[in-house]
């Protein structure tokens, strides 16, 4: 049986850390028993400290970003290495929101993934197309560019700890008019992620390379990704801040 990643990008919710125990004490009473599966929940820095003493087996913690260093004069910043500490697993890098607001490229996120990379980390990295490139055809370039911007000098050894994510910018929930991507849709994005893989590694690490889809994945549309063989896992934003609708996900595994 395939593992599923399963993985909550709280972003910058919510507000309170009272919220954050609710959300967080709910969802751990309905994954208790899931096997196969690894839940992975990314809350704001600011949150951090309820989840240290309260993480279960099934649910490890992340980030929603790091620095590229590991430490120095870089105000405001956090390093993998503090969060590794922490207890940190996996690290989300490149999300759409922070290339938008806050100017990141391909050669900022390379920086960030080889950073995780470095001290043994998981970085998730996330790609995908905007509506207007989409429009124009031009989804498969603007993926291959990303990626191989993104994957510039990792060697063999290392890959094995990237997580893929397709994550097309124009389903994600809070974007305007966003618009449902298919299943079929997501599945040629993530193959050819997996294509290129193998040109740039090799066959073998192609297929087992962890992909993730992710964009308005809910209650509803969780199990159509999840069926699907070369999917291994949903990243998923507003639904995760809902316990009762991200059980319904983990339940769809
Ligand atoms: C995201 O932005 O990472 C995301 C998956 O958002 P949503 O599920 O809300 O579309």
């Amino acid at each position: 049986m395939k593992k599923s990643l399963i993985v909550a990008n709280w972003k910058m919710n919510p507000q309170t850390l009272r919220e954050a125990k609710k959300i967080f004490n709910s969802l751990k009473k309905g994954v208790r028993n899931v096997k196969n599966m690894e839940i992975v929940i990314c809350p704001p820095f600011t949150q951090f400290s309820i989840f240290n003493s309260q993480f279960s087996k099934n649910i490890k913690l992340g980030a929603q970003d790091c620095f590229w260093k590991q430490g120095g004069a870089y105000t405001g910043e956090i390093s993998p290495q503090m969060l590794k500490n922490l207890g940190v697993k996996y690290i989300i890098v490149g999300h759409s929101e922070r290339k938008n607001f806050l100017g990141e490229n391909d050669e900022i996120i390379n920086k960030k993934i080889k950073a995780v990379l470095e001290i043994n980390l998981h970085p998730i990295f996330c790609l995908g197309e905007t509506k207007e490139e989409k429009n124009k055809n031009q989804t498969f370039k603007v993926l291959e560019k990303q990626l191989r911007e993104g994957l510039k000098g990792i060697n063999k050894t290392k890959i094995n700890r990237v997580i893929l994510v397709y994550e097309p910018i124009w389903a994600i929930s809070t974007t305007e008019k966003t618009v449902d991507c298919s299943v079929q849709d997501a599945l040629g994005a993530i193959l050819f992620l997996r294509k290129l893989i193998s040109q740039m590694f090799s066959k073998k690490i192609a297929q087992e390379i962890l992909v993730l889809y992710g964009g308005n994945v809910n209650g509803k549309n969780a199990k159509e990704f999840l069926n699907e063989k070369w999917i291994n896992g949903v990243l998923v934003g507003a639904a995760s801040l809902n316990a009762e609708d991200f059980k319904k996900i983990i339940k769809s595994v």
